[in-house]
């Protein structure tokens, strides 16, 4: 029978829907092999990319919401631990996949852009684009002055960005009547999403963002990536307790020599610490930079 036929009549009827009215029915149980464990985890990937280019295809096991409450209300057992371990290598499986992806994708655009650079510019194009960095340049500081509160500032720039749109559409005006197209000369600009891999045009609609930030396949990589970070969370916060669980249990027996072991190890893990701190703190750095960039170019195709 087709999964979803099953799935239907186990839901309507029951999954002792077969059994003789007199049988015995067998109590179902979190430990049964046909569950989906990841299901009963948290979510099953398989339900996360349906009908996109990422699609797993259907679920061969049984998803179950009373199941599922079991085994999370179940102690923490090895076989528990298993099927987390388990559903972590999948997640992180598909993460990795699409990690290189995203490389790939960037490694194409850096390609196709470096192309477009050594593409002669010509005197007309290279005018408009200076007008253009000018108005995105006042625009932040017309913005950054209203944060400041100085109001006259800000409405100062502003009326000069008029200025400079009136004056960059008069420019447009002239080189088109020439003959010239400019929109052929503005190549579309491409980048690749960090979470997803998909490509995306740098400083797109509103509309057409929104789209992609709430299609199935980037909300799929979200969660995927965010069950991930969570049990990376989970699996230092263990590590710390058990750490100090361990120092305050242990005897004061040979103190000095213990003292200084302790001394010489943890110092050595806060190195680590702050190394991966670090590099947490650059990734955000590069995210920052990444989305203030983004934010250039969403005004720069505006203005
Ligand atoms: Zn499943
Ligand atoms: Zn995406």
């Amino acid at each position: 029978m087709v999964d979803y036929q099953r799935q239907l009549l186990d839901e309507l009827m029951g999954r002792n829907r077969n059994l003789d009215p007199g049988a015995k029915i067998k109590e179902k149980t979190w430990k049964d092999g046909d569950n989906c464990k990841f299901y009963m985890h948290s979510f099953c990937p398989h339900d996360l990319f349906v009908n996109t280019r990422a699609d797993l295809g259907p679920c061969a096991k049984i998803h179950d919401d009373e199941t599922k409450k079991q085994y999370q209300e179940a102690q923490r057992c090895s076989r528990k631990i298993d099927i987390e371990n388990e559903f972590i290598r999948f997640i992180s499986n598909m993460i990795n996949e699409v990690d290189r992806k995203i490389v790939k994708g960037k490694q194409r655009l850096d390609l196709m852009n470096s192309k477009l650079d050594q593409r002669p510019i010509s005197k007309q194009a290279e005018a408009v684009l200076n007008i253009s960095d000018k108005i995105s340049k006042l625009v932040r500081e017309a913005e950054e002055a209203g944060i400041r509160g100085d109001v006259d500032q800000a409405q100062n720039l502003m009326g000069l960005c008029e200025k400079l749109k009136e004056d960059k559409e008069t420019l447009i005006k002239q080189y088109e009547s020439c003959g010239f197209n400019f929109s052929e000369t503005q190549e579309k600009q491409m980048e690749v999403c960090e979470t997803c891999g998909a490509f995306l045009i740098v400083g797109d609609a509103q509309s057409r963002i929104d789209d992609h930030l709430m299609g199935k396949q980037h909300i799929g990589y979200t969660r995927l990536r965010k069950a991930l970070e969570e049990y990376k969370k989970k699996q230092e916060k263990e590590f710390e307790e058990r750490r100090s669980g361990r120092s305050s249990s242990s005897g004061r027996r040979s103190e000095r020599s213990r003292d200084d072991r302790s001394r010489h190890s943890s110092s050595h893990k806060d190195d680590h610490r702050h190394k991966r701190d670090d590099r947490r703190e650059k990734d955000r750095h590069r995210r920052d930079r990444r989305s203030r960039s983004r934010d250039r170019h969403r005004r720069r195709s505006r203005s």
